[in-house]
């Protein structure tokens, strides 16, 4: 297959559900909140009673036009509704209010890794509700499902790339910066397994070289981004094949099963004219002045880039810039740390470190720790006064994390202050250096590399508390 694959080009265009976090539901005043009793947030308008009038809410715009943006793209001065007929049990008008011909955001794009993917529109639409059938649920009897509509009318931005991407390492860069993009602009949890955010790959092959778009078929069901690349992977091999057996890719919708590890065909593709797209008559079209985006452009918070960009300004280098970035509450908590005027080396330091270690073993998030900004200030202050040592900082930081302690009561508790007295330093090691006198023979001898064996010795006589330079300095005099 490897060899095979050499000789095609692979073509993925995503098309990503970002659910929008308001309070309640874009055409209806039901709340959205995830995990209430089934049903109960149905109003007449969520279930599609006859007479009953959409009424559009504003913070969806707000949060439409925000993220449009966010994305680079322009917002058009007028956008529109457009009905979408399809029949689904979940779906109780028998259509969707989407977005069609007039969508309220245009023409953008992002940057990943120094690559530009176009960014062809951004709509607002309705979610539709759930069914949950009995058997998978474990309820009694298997031949029935149920019907929740508290999903049904949730606001969802729907984001749709240009055919830009060339590997699934892309699809998945382009994926993960989209996600950190709506989490810090905080318009979407960007949750993919919870299903806050949901992916469809469109994926095609052309021979190496060619011009012209292979025939795409497009996947479903894909929530984390391991599934995304794991779909890709799979879906370029079966396309391949088939055309290495003189067949023809058909345009359909492919499930992609992540135990099963591959796409299963779930039904030909539709075009636009087999919904039956119209004006929704019930809703006026949308005017946005230029004021409005003026104002929410205002209030742009910094993006995931400009933040990476900043970091790598203070000396970060892109990994760490990135792997802080990526964890929008360690990032949040880095940013108070650096307000709060501490070292920003140190700081990466112990969160790169002895902090990421910790919350990865425990699996928890900064949030759950009892480490606030404050005390990871203070106890950078302690390092950076000499009055305790960068060892001994990394030993109490996992205890300031699980009590909540602060780095001054540790060190007063236990009597970890640094040892900085040339006197008393030099006694340890005159007295490590008369303890082992072959090494001070080996060292004498030419052996210098020995060196940090003394040291490490004086470091475990002083439980790490002696000021390390001095020590270095200390014991080559003292070896001569
Ligand atoms: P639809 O709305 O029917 O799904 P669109 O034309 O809006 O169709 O395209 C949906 C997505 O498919 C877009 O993200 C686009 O970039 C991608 N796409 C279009 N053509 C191809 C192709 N030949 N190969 C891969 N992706 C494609
Ligand atoms: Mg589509």
């Amino acid at each position: 297959m490897e060899s095979l694959r050499d000789k095609y080009e692979v073509v993925i265009g995503l098309e990503v559900h970002a659910q929008l976090k308001t309070k309640s539901k874009i055409f209806a005043p039901d709340g959205t909140e995830f995990g209430k009793e089934p049903n109960s947030e149905t109003s007449p308008i969520t279930l599609g009673m006859p007479g009953v009038l959409p009424v559009l809410n504003k913070e969806v715009v707000n949060m439409g036009i925000l993220t449009g943006l966010a994305l680079n793209c322009e917002i058009p001065a007028r956008c529109k509704f457009d009905r979408k007929q399809y029949f689904y049990p979940d779906l109780p008008k028998g259509y969707q209010i989407s977005q069609y011909d007039e969508p309220i955001c245009v023409n953008g794009h992002i940057d990943i890794k120094g690559k530009r993917i176009g960014i062809t529109r951004a709509h607002l639409e309705e979610d539709a509700g759930k069914l949950v059938h009995a058997g998978a649920a474990g309820l009694a009897g298997s031949s029935y499902s149920l019907v929740d509509l508290n999903r049904a009318g949730t606001p969802l931005l729907e984001i749709v790339s240009e055919p830009d991407m060339r590997s699934s390492d892309e699809a998945r860069a382009y994926m993960e910066e989209l996600r950190n993009i709506v989490r810090y602009i905080g318009v979407c949890d960007g949750n993919l397994e919870e299903g806050s955010m949901r992916c469809d790959a469109n994926i095609s092959i052309m021979p190496k070289g060619s011009k012209e778009f292979g025939t795409r078929a497009e996947i479903k069901n894909v929530n984390s981004f391991s599934a995304l690349q794991r779909a890709i992977e799979y879906e370029i091999d079966r396309q391949i094949e088939i055309v290495e057996d003189g067949g023809k890719v058909v345009q359909e919708t492919r499930l992609w099963d992540d135990n099963a590890r591959e796409t299963r065909s779930m039904r030909g593709k539709e075009d636009a004219h087999d919904y039956r797209y119209f004006p929704e008559p019930d809703l006026m079209p949308l005017e946005i002045s230029r004021e409005w985006v003026q104002e929410i452009k205002d209030k742009m918070p910094e993006l995931p880039e400009q933040k990476r960009q900043r970091y790598m300004g203070l000396g970060l280098s892109e990994y760490d810039a990135s792997v802080i970035v990526e964890q929008m509450s360690l990032a949040l908590f880095f940013d108070k740390v650096l307000e709060l005027g501490a070292n920003p080396k140190i700081a990466v330091n112990f969160i790169m470190g002895e902090i990421a270690a910790y919350l990865k073993n425990e699996k928890l998030d900064i949030s759950e720790t009892k480490l606030v900004p404050e005390n990871l200030v203070e106890l950078i202050a302690l390092i950076e006064k000499n009055t305790i040592s960068n060892n001994i900082g990394k030993q109490i930081i996992i205890d300031m994390m699980k009590d909540g302690i602060k780095a001054s009561e540790i060190v007063e508790k236990r009597g970890l202050s640094q040892i900085s007295d040339e006197g008393a330093i030099k006694e340890i090691c005159k007295k490590v250096a008369e303890a082992n006198p072959e090494q001070v023979e080996k060292y004498r001898g030419g052996k210098v590399q020995l060196l940090g064996f003394f040291v490490g010795q004086v470091m475990k006589e002083t439980k790490g508390r002696a000021n390390p330079k001095a020590v270095n300095d200390l014991m080559k005099e003292i070896l001569g």
